[in-house]
C-alpha cells in the first residue's frame, strides 16, 4: 500500500518575521519499512519559539535546519505500522518527528507514552519540554524562597504559566507580565498568581512594577527580554537571581537590539544572570516529570492548551507564538487515533 506523506519544509530562510514564503508544503512516499523501523502516524505537533533560530544559518546549542528539509520538532504520534520487537500497532510515542504526517523512525528514537495519565497532549508541554523548562530553570536557577518575590515574563505562555504556579506552590509572591487583559485575568483567577500586568496597555512599566513589587524583586524568570525587562531589572532586590530562558522579544529582529546594557545593576544588586537551555537538565528530566505528575494530580498545577487544528495550520500555529495568540501550550492537532 502506498502511503503520500505531507511534508512542510523550510523554503528559504526568514530575514525578519517568518512568512508563508519561509515554509513550503511537499509530499512523498513513505515507502517500505526496514527491520527494527516504526512508521508512526502524527498526532500532535508542537510548534515552539526556539524554532525561530533554528531558521537561521547561526551556530546554537541545536543544529540549524537545512533549507529544503522536513522542519523537524517535538510530536505525538500512533504506531501504525512495526517491524521493531519494542512497538507494535496502536502504541502512542513522542519524538523529534517534525512538521509531516508520517515518521519513519528507527526503535531508538522514540519513547512510548502511556495514554491513562493524562491527556497525551501534555508531554508537549505540561509534562513535556516545557513543563520541565520551567522546573528545572526556576528551582535550579531562581531557588525562589517563601515570601519572595517572583516576577515572570511570557506568563501566559507553556513555559510562563508553569514557573508562576511553581513559585506559589514554593509560598513566593507571584507577579505575572503578559500581552493581553484575558490574558492578565487568567493569570490572576484560575492561576491564583498574586499580580499581573498587561505590558501592551501599561505605559509605565516600572511604575506597574514597584505598584505590583512593593518589597522589590527576588527572582525574574526572564522569557522575553527587550524593554520588559529592562524595567524588571530597575527593581531588583540584592543577590536576584535571574534565570534566562527565552528572549522571544529579539527572536524577529533584523538588527540586534542591545538596549540598556545590565552589567552596572547586576553588580549593585550582586544579582545573578544565568542562561540556561531545558537540555542542560537531561539527567534529571525523570525527577522533573515524577514531581510536576504529582503536582498536576494534586491540582496544585493547571494548564491550558491552545489546540490549532488541521496539518495545512501548522506555519500559522507557529507564527500565532509571535502575535501573543495562544495563552499556555501552542499545539496543532493533526490526526485523531486510528487504533484507540
Ligand atoms: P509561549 O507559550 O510563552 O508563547 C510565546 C509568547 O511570547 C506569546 O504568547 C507572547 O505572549 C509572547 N511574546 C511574543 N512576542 C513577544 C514580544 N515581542 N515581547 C514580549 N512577549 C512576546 O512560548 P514558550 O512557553 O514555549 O516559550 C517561552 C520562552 O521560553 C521563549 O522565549 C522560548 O524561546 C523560551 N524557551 C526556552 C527553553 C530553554 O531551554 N531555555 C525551552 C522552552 C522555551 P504575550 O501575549 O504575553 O506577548
Amino acid at each position: 500500500m502506498t502511503i503520500i506523506n505531507n511534508q512542510i519544509i523550510l523554503a528559504e530562510r526568514p530575514n525578519g518575521m517568518p512568512d508563508q514564503n519561509t515554509f513550503r508544503f511537499v509530499q512523498q512516499d513513505v515507502g517500505e519499512l526496514k527491520e527494527d523501523q516504526v512508521l508512526v502516524r502524527t498526532l500532535f505537533v508542537s510548534v515552539d519559539p526556539y524554532m525561530r533560530g533554528r531558521m537561521q544559518d547561526a551556530e546554537s546549542y541545536v543544529e540549524p535546519y537545512k533549507v529544503n528539509e522536513v522542519i523537524e520538532g517535538g510530536a505525538i504520534g500512533e504506531v501504525i505500522d512495526s517491524r521493531s520487537g519494542r512497538f507494535q500497532q496502536g502504541d502512542v510515542v513522542i519524538g523529534m518527528f517534525g512538521w509531516q504526517e508520517y515518521y519513519v523512525a528507527t526503535d531508538k528514537e522514540l519513547r512510548k507514552i502511556d495514554p491513562s495519565l493524562a491527556p497525551i497532549s501534555t508531554h508537549l508541554g505540561i509534562l513535556g519540554m516545557t513543563g520541565l523548562t520551567a522546573y528545572f530553570g526556576l528551582l535550579d536557577i531562581g531557588q525562589p524562597k517563601e515570601g519572595e518575590t517572583v516576577v515572570i515574563s511570557g506568563a501566559a505562555g507553556a513555559v510562563g504559566s508553569v514557573v508562576g504556579q511553581i513559585a506559589k506552590i514554593k509560598g513566593a509572591h507571584v507577579v505575572g507580565i503578559a500581552g493581553s487583559n484575558e490574558k492578565v485575568q487568567y493569570l490572576k483567577e484560575d492561576l491564583k498568581f498574586d499580580e499581573a500586568i498587561n505590558y501592551r496597555s501599561t505605559d509605565n512599566m516600572e511604575a506597574a512594577l514597584k505598584a505590583t513589587c512593593p518589597n522589590g524583586i527576588d527572582v525574574y524568570f526572564d522569557n522575553v527580554g527587550g524593554e520588559i525587562s529592562d524595567a524588571v531589572f530597575t527593581q531588583l532586590n540584592r543577590y536576584a537571581r535571574i534565570p534566562v530562558c527565552g528572549a522571544i522579544s529579539a527572536y524577529n529582529l533584523e538588527k540586534l537590539d542591545l538596549g540598556p546594557r545590565v552589567q552596572t545593576m547586576l553588580i549593585k544588586k550582586s544579582a545573578l544572570m544565568q542562561g540556561f537551555t531545558v537540555g542542560n537538565y537531561a539527567d534529571r528530566f525523570n525527577e522533573g516529570a515524577v514531581q510536576l505528575g504529582q503536582w498536576l494530580q494534586e491540582g496544585k498545577l493547571k494548564y491550558r492548551e491552545t489546540i490549532k487544528e488541521g496539518f495545512e495550520n501548522i506555519p500559522n500555529a507557529f507564527l500565532d507564538l509571535f502575535k501573543g495568540n495562544n495563552v499556555g501550550k501552542l499545539l496543532v492537532k493533526v490526526a485523531d487515533h486510528q487504533y484507540r
